[in-house]
């Protein structure tokens, strides 16, 4: 019989779709590319530099074998310090295809936050461009520099990929299966400090199946996507890229949010279909430069939020201002492969899920809401944590047992810190998180990465961080800190020890002084209370 923790589980309305075996996910996502040889699959807005399919196959294949011949060997981790560029999709797929795991890591990081990766990580190679080299140079490994600059020190990608023309025969002494890791994106997932994602190739063909089920054949080699999600979260390098190359799409690159070079790539580009947080969609309605554009030359169709709580007030804004472009919410976590619960429907004529619904349950999945404190599974209407099992999963933390262990149980199910419901539609709202996770405008805010660099300083005696809601950033870090009696810093001086130690997005924006910090009998913080004691003061 069915346990009694187990006794509500709901799974996708839709059809089971079938993953395919014996494919590694490079392979997935370029099979029949040389079809489309002459089409342009990506391209990037700043430089107008891009990359047919034909040269997407071919660069992967030359760099696969390039890192061959270098001596990567199956399982060794690459460390990829990449803004989003053309390139990117080439670097990740071909390190997947020579065996390879490809460990992304924000370019923005300061130079600690990326040799942590790189020793937690135990990788042996690096790849940068030309601003990141300063940050990873003196990390002690080899890095390759892409661009077109020659950068000294470094493996310059051109050369690299023309010796490995050069070379004989790749040895593949071990061939590359499914069951293989070939991505480790970092995630502090429901508790404590950045911690390695394992993800296979089955991972990874499984949740592109799952999301793919909603395209139309009428729409492969059609839409048009925005890349500027950043490659290095795992949403930006499957989502974006993976599924756009796997549709026969474009993707259009860009590097960074800026509003007037933002509308002007969708219109100029034809974008059709943009994801995005809820920051860009606050922008695309609130700043004025939006008026100096003629929003009805748009070609977009639809636009993909996720990674944060929509407001209600912004999606009805939006959907004043951009009348014929549909809003899907999207959700998903790094620990699940990406993307878990979405709005995208194939069947013509149905309504998506709801307003303010984050979506229905993608095929292959399995989710429940339970108790977080007894497990007990909950029935529908019933508010409980997320919890989801399918073959996207990911393997666990690296070198983590007991993280592992909290976060996916023993009847494989993974425990996102997520409070949700599901309604007698099946439509799923996100409506709380347990999980100390801050969401900064998207990027993960670990408050103990933070926490850990306060308590560094010699006039901290403790302290905790936590996080306030913020129209703009969706949540912003807070820090309360027990100061030293005698001690002389101000709030600012220790906001600028933290902000000189993180990349900018972790930087605290407000930090009180108190006397105590509260915490449970086990020692816990309390960060709930803080919450509410701040929220009133913001
Ligand atoms: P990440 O691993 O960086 O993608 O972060 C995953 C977390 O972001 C989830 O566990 C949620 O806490 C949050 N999240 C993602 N999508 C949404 C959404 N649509 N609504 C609310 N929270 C979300």
């Amino acid at each position: 019989g069915v346990a009694e923790e187990d006794l509500h589980i709901f799974r996708s309305r839709f059809a089971t779709v079938s993953v395919p075996e014996n494919i590694t996910l490079p392979e997935f996502v370029l099979q029949d590319a040389e079809k489309y040889a002459e089409k342009v699959a990506i391209v990037e807005t700043a430089t107008g530099k891009a990359y047919t399919y034909g040269d997407i196959v071919r660069d992967v294949r030359r760099f696969a074998k390039a890192l061959r011949s270098i001596g990567v060997r199956k399982g060794n981790v690459i460390v990829v310090a990449l803004p989003n560029l053309a390139v990117y999709p080439i670097v990740a797929l071909g390190i997947m295809a020579a065996g390879g795991v490809f460990s992304s890591v924000n370019p923005m990081a300061v130079e600690s936050e990326i040799r942590k990766q790189v020793e937690d990580s135990e990788a042996r190679l690096l790849v940068a461009n030309e601003v990141a080299f300063d940050k990873v140079k003196d990390i002690g490994i080899p890095v390759i520099t892409v661009g077109d600059n020659k950068i000294p020190d470094s493996i310059n990608w051109e050369e690299l990929l023309h010796a490995a023309d050069r070379a004989g025969q790749a040895d593949i002494q071990d061939p590359v299966t499914q069951s293989d890791l070939c991505a480790l994106p970092y995630s502090s997932g429901t508790t404590g400090t950045s911690k390695g994602v394992m993800l296979t190739h089955r991972n990874l063909v499984s949740n592109l199946c799952s999301t793919l089920f909603s395209v139309a054949p009428e729409m492969i080699g059609h839409v048009c996507v925005l890349g500027l999600i950043p490659f290095f979260h795992i949403y930006g390098i499957t989502g974006i890229c993976c599924s756009a190359l796997r549709n026969k799409g474009k993707v259009v690159v860009m590097q960074r949010f800026e509003i007037r070079a933002f509308m002007d790539a969708l219109i100029k580009h034809e974008v059709t279909f943009a994801p995005m947080v809820p920051a860009i969609m606050l922008a695309m309605v609130k700043n004025p430069i939006v008026d100096e554009f003629d929003i009805s030359k748009l070609n977009l169709k639809s636009v993909m939020t996720a990674a944060a709580p929509l407001a209600p007030d912004l999606r009805a804004a939006f959907e004043e201002k951009y009348p014929g472009v549909q809003i899907q919410e999207a959700y998903g976590l790094t620990e699940h492969s990406c993307i878990t619960l979405t709005h995208a429907d194939p069947r013509k004529g149905r309504p998506m899920a709801k307003k303010n619904s984050v979506g229905f349950i993608l095929p292959n999945l399995e989710v429940k809401f339970i108790d977080p404190d007894t497990g007990i599974s909950l029935p529908k209407n019933t508010r409980g944590e997320v919890c989801v099992r399918s073959q996207c999963v990911m393997q666990g933390y690296y070198k983590n047992r007991e993280e592992t262990e909290r976060t996916i149980d023993e009847s494989g199910w993974l425990h996102t810190g997520d409070i949700g419901y599901i309604d007698d539609d099946g439509d799923i709202f996100i409506v709380d998180r347990i999980k100390e996770l801050i969401k900064y405008k998207g990027f993960q805010v670990a408050p103990a990465e933070l926490e850990a660099i306060l308590l560094s300083h010699p006039s901290v005696e403790d302290t905790a961080v936590f996080s306030l809601p913020d129209e703009e950033a969706g949540e912003i870090p807070i820090a309360c800190v027990v100061i030293r009696k005698d001690a002389q810093e101000k709030e600012v001086d220790l906001i600028n020890y933290v902000a000189s130690r993180v990349a900018s997005y972790k930087r605290i924006k407000a930090l009180h002084f108190v006397d105590s910090i509260p915490k449970s009998a086990s020692g816990k913080i309390l960060r709930r209370l803080l919450r509410e004691k701040y929220l009133g003061e913001k």
